[in-house]
């Protein structure tokens, strides 16, 4: 710009300094690398950071993924050297049976994947290690180790047996979904609640209520993402622990059936649960849900197609395929900004309260459909950032950031060990 300076009083030459100066200043405090200060860096990484949903464990299984990988190619969301540079303390893996594709073995599919999470944890012993508790989040945050725990997601897993329940407890899983996107034989889901063709309950049947009170007893959180609205109110009026969504935002934002009404988050903080924000572009950006209708309907068609013609040559169905079609079709939508996943935070913390809300990223189960700027936990800190710059206190990002859920789960430990203790002594 030439000549400016010709049509500026010397009042505003000494306030052009000035701005020049404080941005400056601004600047000097700026990672230019991810636009992080480091005020948000050291709020960051003073917190235990927990994520509540990562899809990661059909990579260990399906593609040999390693979580120590450093190749600087991998889109994945999560590898140590991501979970590292976003501070991310411990990570809920997600075991997640495909009903489609394990039709008449989801046991043994449940059991392959808990089996690739220890398997990772035993090839990197001085990086990650398993856990199963409030109480070994913190060893492994003190021992600056990823802390791995694993969630079902999906009540078919249980293949109708309460004895396999108590078997995937005993095997550390720490959260059951009650439903994926399918219905099951006792919780409906929000997946296929308008599909005529397929049997509903009405909620859950007196065997989900049953499911819900053992995993309660158990000391296994009830996660009520996924499930129908009914299912949820049931599961609200049933269960004496608290709840989470282990990865679901604001249906009042985004109109999808997956996200939750102002009246669960509210029922939710009655609850004393926690409802962790789902990252996935579809559930935090109304405009690109809208975009990613019909897109997503040819991507169902196009991974329906792959996943016949598989079964017509007799071939097995992979994950990297699958996700590589996803890919293909979720790449044809624009990014939304990560103002829109920072606006369903800030609108759980108001409507539910700042004691109600967490994370719940869905990473590597979205087909990298995440915001602008959000491309593996590596960016994590830009969360914070965005957070301290809507005046969130130091104090209230911890807690969104992990304090919350880890209140749940103490809480969820302590309603296990009271129920126990309440059987035990009227069993003599
Ligand atoms: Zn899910």
């Amino acid at each position: 710009m030439e000549n400016l300076k010709r049509f500026l009083s010397p009042k505003a030459l000494l306030f052009s300094a000035f701005v020049f100066l404080a941005s400056a200043l601004v600047s000097a405090q700026t990672n230019d690398a991810s636009g992080v200060s480091a005020r948000a860096r050291a709020i960051h990484d003073s917190a235990i950071v927990v994520d509540t949903h990562a899809d990661t464990p059909q990579r260990f299984l399906d593609e040999n993924f390693d979580i120590g990988s450093t190749d600087p190619k991998d889109n994945g969301h999560i590898s140590l050297d991501k979970a590292r540079a976003g501070n991310l303390g411990a990570e809920f893996f997600s075991i997640w049976v495909d009903p489609e594709t394990n039709q008449g073995h989801f046991a043994k599919h449940t059991l392959d994947l808990i089996d690739s999470v220890y398997e990772q944890a035993a090839h990197h012993p001085d990086r990650m290690m398993m856990a199963f508790s409030v109480e070994d989040i913190d060893r492994a945050h003190k021992q600056k180790k990823l802390a791995a725990l694993m969630g079902i997601e999906g009540g078919h897993s249980i293949e109708n047996d309460i004895h396999l329940l108590r078997d995937y407890y005993r095997l550390g899983v720490r959260y059951m979904t009650l439903s994926w996107s399918n219905t099951n034989e006792w919780a409906d889901s929000s997946g296929d609640i308008d599909d005529p063709k397929i049997q509903h309950h009405n909620g859950l049947t007196d065997f989900g209520k049953q499911v819900v009170l053992e995993m309660n007893r158990l000391g296994m959180m009830v996660d009520i993402s996924h499930v129908a609205d009914k299912t949820f109110w049931d599961t609200i009026a049933v269960t004496k622990a608290p709840v989470i969504a282990s990865h679901s935002s604001a249906r009042a934002l985004t109109n999808a059936p997956r996200n939750m009404t102002d009246d669960m988050l509210r029922a939710v903080a009655k609850n004393g649960g926690v409802v962790d924000v789902n990252f996935y572009s579809s559930f935090v950006d109304e405009d690109y849900r809208k975009a990613s209708e019909p897109i997503g309907k040819q991507a169902a068609e196009a991974v329906k197609a792959y996943l016949e013609k598989q079964r017509a040559d007799g071939k097995a169905v992979t994950y990297i395929e699958v996700d590589r079609i996803e890919r293909e079709w979720a790449a044809k939508i624009p990014r939304p900004p990560l103002k829109s996943l920072i606006d369903h935070i800030d609108h759980i913390a108001k409507v539910a309260g700042i004691d109600h809300v967490g994370l719940g990223s869905d990473f590597d189960g979205v087909a990298g459909a995440t915001p602008a700027g959000i491309d593996s936990a590596a960016d994590l800190p830009k969360i914070t950032q965005a957070l301290l710059d809507r005046g969130y206190s130091a104090g209230d990002i911890h807690k969104i950031l992990g304090g919350n859920i880890l209140r749940v789960f103490k809480e969820v430990e302590r309603v296990s060990q009271q129920m126990q203790a309440q059987k035990l002594s009227s069993n003599p």
